[in-house]
């Protein structure tokens, strides 16, 4: 399945008119976090697939929109995708899981995790994965999340460094892929791509094209 994935920047290429040339035939679109949403709605509008979502570490801000009359709704969701936080599902065939937020930093209430507590989010996937174990014989292929797990992709400092929970993750349940935002790129020679046990991590800032297969 062609996919394309989005994080953390508003990518000017994307998002205008001539997203359809620039981007060819997809089918599905997966956002890993730090992305307003009228962006995530605005490519969901224009692509029409299928599209799944995690909230980064600053996803949790309102939006708002002007409402009816006077009234400002507030937003917490973007229109037209699918939360995947703690949630698995199939999207035509591909196993999918999710997993918002980034490590613990400081006291916001932001989506912030120590590790424990990312822990007890991928316990909340078990379900899911199970079933999936049963019915596809695998537990998922795709794992969507903001952060990178520690040591890969991720930086020194606090705010930017990965979940060792994750690790484990990919070495129990053994997913292709764990496709992460979260790390910034500033220049054109960071790895974005390494093989962990049998998963790719891919770190997708700030968009890319995958062929995923289950
Ligand atoms: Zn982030």
């Amino acid at each position: 399945m062609r996919a394309l994935v989005i994080s953390d920047k508003v990518e000017p290429i994307l998002y205008g008119p001539s997203i359809n040339d620039r981007v060819g035939p997809v089918d599905l679109i997966l956002s890993c976090g730090d992305l307003p949403f009228y962006y995530i709605e605005y490519i969901v509008s224009m692509v029409n697939r299928p599209a799944y979502y995690v909230m980064g570490n600053h996803g949790r801000e309102f939006e708002y929109q002007s409402g009816k009359g006077d009234a400002w709704n507030q937003q917490t969701a973007p229109l037209g995708a699918m939360n995947l936080h703690t949630r698995t599902t199939n999207a035509g065939g591909l196993l999918l899981a999710g997993l918002e937020g980034s490590i613990r930093y400081n006291d916001s209430s932001e989506a912030q995790y120590t590790d424990f507590e990312m822990q007890m989010n991928i316990l909340k996937l078990l379900p899911g994965l199970a079933y999936n174990r049963l019915r596809y014989g695998r537990w998922l292929d795709v794992l969507i999340a903001h952060s990178p797990p520690f040591g890969i992709h991720d930086k020194p400092d606090r705010a930017h460094t990965g979940f060792r929970s994750f690790l484990t993750f990919m070495d129990y349940f053994k997913p292709r892929y764990l496709l992460h935002g979260h790390i910034h790129l500033y220049r054109n020679n960071e790895t974005t791509q390494t093989k962990y046990c049998e998963t790719e991590v891919i770190n997708v800032y700030p968009f890319k094209i995958l062929d995923l297969h289950p």
